[in-house]
């Protein structure tokens, strides 16, 4: 393992690291290919594939929505040299459906700490891991919440500036999980791969339904020559408070 290919990986997509954030990286990755000896966390576990395909793919979200989510330029110095914590009003509210183990949340957090970051996941070994990553890293501003998305959402309605989801749910099961966390003007992010046209088709009444636009789709290449494709989409309007309706129901009758 050599922090250079993590850096040179980055590099190509013109994202620089620090000192800290590498080391970051790297206790991530121990633990990862660690833990996953005696549970199941991941089948990557190489670390040239993890650099890629987890760590990479993770962050590549912050190419695009700068602007979108409008986090002000430079505020990851400011939050660097903050020694008395966190100024509020650069804290942005991420919070990842179906994380995992950590993805794409943790790597997000990585690289921009100024985020407050909710990890959320059904399995509660895999919570049990991240809990101890957050530890091990560091980070701080990271919380972890057990359980199904659509049973813990009461206390977490419309509370997010932005949510992210990597592999858990076709779109249309997918928007019904995440935009009721997701404030009014605010984005959710679903990371899929390969061609997403005609997802989006089958979603396009959910999302109307729920209060989302898809307002972008971001393709891109990884450095393995994977596809992958970032669907935007914005939360325009509060969600009914019908939705989510019960787990069998979202997926039996998918809106
Ligand atoms: N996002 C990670 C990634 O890309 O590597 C993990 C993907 S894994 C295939 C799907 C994860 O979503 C599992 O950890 C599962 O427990 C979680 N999950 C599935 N449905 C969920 C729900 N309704 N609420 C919370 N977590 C859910």
């Amino acid at each position: 393992m050599t922090e250079n290919y993590l850096d040179t990986v980055f590099t190509t997509e013109h994202f620089s690291l620090s000192e800290l954030q590498l080391t970051q990286f790297q206790n991530y990755y121990e633990l990862l290919t660690e833990r996953n000896k005696v549970m199941n966390l991941t089948a990557i576990t190489s670390w040239e594939e993890v650099c890629v395909k987890h760590f990479l793919d993770s962050v590549m979200l912050w190419k695009y929505i700068d602007a979108a989510v409008r986090i002000p330029e430079g505020d990851n110095k400011k939050q660097e040299r903050s020694e008395e914590g966190f100024n509020e009003e650069i804290r942005y509210s991420v919070i990842d459906i179906g994380t995992g183990a950590g993805f794409p949340g943790l790597p997000l957090k990585i690289l921009r700490p100024e985020i407050r970051l909710t990890l959320l996941d059904a399995l509660q070994k895999r919570i049990d891991f991240l809990d101890e990553v957050i530890r091990a890293t560091g980070l701080r501003e990271a919380e972890t919440v057990h359980g199904r998305a659509e049973d813990v959402v009461k206390k977490h309605r419309e509370s997010y500036d932005l949510a992210v989801s990597r592999a858990v749910a076709y779109l249309p099961v997918l928007a019904e999980y995440c935009l009721p966390f997701v404030k009014t003007g605010g984005l959710f992010a679903a990371y899929k791969s390969g061609d997403v046209e005609e997802e989006c088709k089958a979603s396009e009444n959910a999302l109307a339904v729920l209060g989302g636009e898809l307002e972008k789709t971001e393709k891109f290449v990884l450095p393995d020559g994977s596809k992958r494709s970032l669907l935007l989409i914005r939360k325009v309007s509060a969600t009914p408070e019908k939705y989510p309706r019960r787990s069998k129901k979202i997926d039996k009758e998918p809106l």
